[in-house]
């Protein structure tokens, strides 16, 4: 197994008010150069997972460790230019009024040189395929183009990490595609990590492993094919496995060979016709 770049150790925390932990005393491993999705139904805990991993909240007990150093409120700087985070909704991402100004504003945050930085929104915006969309308004892009530059202006600060909070939800089916494609790729060329939160298991099938949260600990962990052997367990927590893999994972069964281990309805129509 590759080396362990993010570790959470018995990680656990409250809101104010509340009786139980969100996240119940959570350990796990994310490793360099994997795709990590985590799966849950809502209340699973899986967001405040994503603010304690970002540095938006700080466990009350346990810690997390980014490349051995421990998150704190004194290194969450540091750690943050090692961690991106993609949010759900596109349309509350957007600063610049052109595309090229919005990827350029952490970089301008992070007193980076504008030469320097140029070079970098430009081969930020290749690796999304959206380079000449340059000196358009974000707002006039579609849902998907505008989820791409988001993970644009985070590829731009060349982090280790990139989370992709729930960011393919508000998506139509071609835009979530375009995103998961460009993840994919990223992760090929560049060696990018990602962790994936998620509640849709079509999005989590596509990581190399995934980790099952339930009322906010880690109900089960493995590969997308291990933890879709468990549907009716995943029923019961609320979580639905789709039609496209319930029915490649029959075939694969009685020996019909796919294109993948995975694939949307659409690919499983093409592959059978
Ligand atoms: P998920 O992302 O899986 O839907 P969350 O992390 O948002 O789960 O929520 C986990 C638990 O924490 C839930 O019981 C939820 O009600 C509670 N919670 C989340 N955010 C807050 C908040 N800001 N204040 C109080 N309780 C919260």
């Amino acid at each position: 197994m590759n080396n362990a770049l993010v570790q959470l150790e018995q990680v656990a925390f409250k809101y104010e008010g509340q009786e139980k932990n969100a996240v119940d005393y959570v350990s796990f491993d994310i490793y360099e150069g994997e795709w990590l999705a985590i799966v849950g139904h809502n209340g699973s805990g899986k967001s405040t997972l994503a603010k304690l991993l970002n540095g938006l909240l700080f466990p009350q007990s346990g810690r997390i460790t980014v490349q051995g150093q421990p998150l704190t409120e004194e290194t969450v700087w540091d750690v943050r230019g090692q961690i991106g985070m993609v949010f759900q909704n596109p349309d509350n991402q957007f600063v610049g009024t052109t595309v090229q100004d919005d990827v350029a504003f952490g970089l301008e945050n992070a007193g980076i040189a504008r030469e320097e930085m140029l070079v970098r929104v430009e081969d930020a915006l290749k690796r999304v395929n959206m380079e000449q969309f340059l000196n358009q308004e974000p707002h006039h892009l579609s849902g998907g183009q505008k989820q791409r530059v988001a993970i644009a202006g985070v590829l731009a600060l060349r982090p280790r990490v990139i989370i992709l909070d729930e960011s393919t939800s508000m998506l139509d089916p071609k835009g979530r595609e375009e995103v998961l494609v460009t993840v994919r790729e990223l992760m090929k060329e560049r060696g990018v990590t990602v962790l994936s939160i998620t509640h849709d298991l079509e999005e989590a099938s596509r990581a190399d492993r995934m980790i099952v949260m339930n009322q906010g600990s880690v109900y089960s962990e493995g590969t997308p094919r291990e933890i879709f052997q468990l549907e009716e367990e995943l029923v019961k927590l609320g979580l639905d496995i789709p039609f496209s893999i319930k029915m490649s994972t029959l075939l694969q069964e009685r020996g019909v060979s796919l294109s993948q281990t995975h694939l949307t309805d659409e690919e499983l129509v093409n592959d059978l016709c």
